[in-house]
């Protein structure tokens, strides 16, 4: 099993180091073929507007959407915001993976970053989660599951083989999030 980690920007090594650290195979993508190789996909966090962008250049948006049919996808933060199904800012081309509205920045400017322990629903133990320049994510489905939420708004949401989370957990001492995407793609939701 091999999950692809999207790197046109943002922080997707830091995701490789998790990965690394759980012993899974992991590639990064940034083009097409890349998708041969995988069998799940991280969106990491960055700048949305311009992963979106750099989506479009590299003709990814229809080749993202079709491996998104059968197999898993995870977006974190400005991953989340691309997978989302609406967003407050009409430059980003949302992938529409989850029927999720992201409002960016919701959580403030970089200088307003923090981390928060939050409950996980599926987890004894809180994990320390990292918001950096946030989104604020809405469910737009009843079908989503809200597996974790900060302050009354949902931050980790899944819906069937997607989960977005609008923290960074490669940012986390824990690595309980990646596993449970690994899970996810091994059992292929
Ligand atoms: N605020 C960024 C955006 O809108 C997301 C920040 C992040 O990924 N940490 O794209």
């Amino acid at each position: 099993m091999t999950i692809g980690v999207l790197a046109l920007q943002g922080d997707f090594s830091l995701h490789l180091n998790v990965l690394s650290k759980l012993k899974v195979s992991s590639v990064l993508v940034k083009k097409t073929t890349d998708f041969d190789l995988i069998n799940g996909l991280i969106i990491p966090g960055g700048e949305s507007t311009v992963i979106s962008l750099l989506i479009d250049k590299f003709n990814l948006y229809k080749k993202i959407k079709d491996f998104a049919i059968d197999h898993c996808v995870y977006g974190t933060c400005a991953g989340a915001i691309l997978v989302s199904s609406e967003c407050d800012d009409k430059k980003i081309n949302t992938l529409n993976l989850i029927k999720v509205k992201s409002l960016r920045n919701f959580y403030g400017r970089q200088i307003n970053s923090f981390s928060k322990k939050i409950n996980i629903n599926f987890l004894k133990n809180k994990i320390n989660a990292s918001f950096i320049r946030a989104p604020k994510l809405t469910s737009l489905s009843k079908k989503n599951k809200i597996l974790a939420h900060y302050e009354n708004n949902p931050v980790l949401l899944q819906y069937k083989n997607i989960l977005v989370s609008s923290f960074h957990p490669e940012l986390s001492s824990s690595t309980i999030i990646h596993e449970y995407f690994i899970k996810m793609v091994k059992n292929n939701v």
